[in-house]
């Protein structure tokens, strides 16, 4: 592969894993490696030991209480795939299917995503719009850490060196009676697959009976240094119904709670149109069912 890596670990349970990143402050974790194995090929990364952690048995996806867990390792794929994810939290279901493409989605892994920190990784905002965190382990113990504050930059999280994501919980929050949950994804780019997200979206709310938006949430990526939460599009549509004047305000406000940059993707005033034009579009489905 003439990849600069002089040794590739592979341990056999999650402490031996914890144990040898320690030990060795050189070691990189490495997961499906679609993003690691880019970085490295083109040498904008140096990290000549690798510690393989896809044997860890941290792929499971499962409810546990009133959590959806799921593994670190988990591919794509898989979590697009999974009955579960789709029913608890479908835009993450979205989300995974719309990464890369198929053959990226076997490989690529939930804990890579998060950990790559790019601030167009897909399965962000569908996190953060769930209030999800993530545990975080390391030698002598672990911690959980809320997604919106794993972020630090473009590239870089608040990990500790050694400290692996070993899972993702998603709260199994209930809606109130007689509502429905809307829980959606939408991603835009240059074509339709294999593309890293010009702007995505992702909007969570209970729907309620008289048709008005309860407990709104909504998350952006590639639209700021990191993912980041919508507060200012989400008040206005707090107890508004989806459609209508309250669906034009909440595009417009959306523009307080992004800070897109131009890059060699977009510039940065076409990644704060797409931002409104994919919430307007989110907002339209949801009105119409
Ligand atoms: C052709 C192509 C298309 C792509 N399209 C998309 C796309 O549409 N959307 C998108 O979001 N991404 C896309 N990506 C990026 C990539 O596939 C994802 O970010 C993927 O989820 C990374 O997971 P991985 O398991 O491959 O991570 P790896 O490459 O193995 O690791 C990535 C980083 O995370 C660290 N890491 C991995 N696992 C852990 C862990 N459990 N704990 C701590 N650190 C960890 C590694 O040390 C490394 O720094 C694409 C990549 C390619 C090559």
């Amino acid at each position: 592969m003439n990849l600069p890596v002089e040794a590739v670990l592979r341990p056999r349970d999650l402490g031996e894993a914890l144990s040898m990143l320690a030990e060795d402050p050189s070691a990189v974790p490495v997961a499906g490696g679609t993003d690691l194995v880019v970085q490295l090929r083109a040498r904008r990364r140096h990290a000549p030991v690798l510690v393989d952690i896809g044997a860890l048995g941290l792929d499971r996806i499962a409810v546990e209480g009133n959590a959806l867990v799921i593994g670190a390792a988990a591919t794509m794929d898989s979590i697009a795939r999974s009955a579960a994810v789709r029913e608890h939290a479908p835009a993450l279901a979205t989300a995974a299917g719309q990464v890369g493409a198929w053959p990226i989605q076997c490989r690529a892994t939930l804990g890579g995503n998060l950990a790559n920190a790019s601030p167009a990784a897909d399965t962000a905002p569908p996190l953060l719009t769930a209030g999800a965190t993530v545990t975080a382990a390391f030698p002598s113990g672990q911690r959980r850490i809320p997604v919106l504050d794993l972020f630090e930059g473009p590239g870089t999280t608040r990990l500790a060196p050694g400290e692996l994501i070993t899972s993702v919980s998603i709260p199994l929050d209930p809606v109130p009676a007689g509502a429905r949950r809307v829980d959606r994804f939408v991603k835009l780019g240059p074509r339709r697959e294999q593309i890293i997200s010009v702007v995505s979206l992702a909007v969570r709310a209970a729907l309620l009976a008289d048709g008005t938006l309860a407990d709104v949430r909504i998350a952006v990526g590639a639209a700021a240094p990191t993912p980041v939460r919508a507060p200012a599009a989400e008040s206005v549509l707090e107890g508004r119904p989806p459609g209508g004047a309250a669906r034009r305000e909440a595009a417009r406000a959306l523009q307080e709670d992004i800070a897109p940059i131009d890059d060699i993707r977009a510039p940065a005033r076409y990644r704060r149109l797409a931002a409104a034009v994919l919430l307007d579009r989110l907002l339209g489905e949801i009105s119409h069912g």
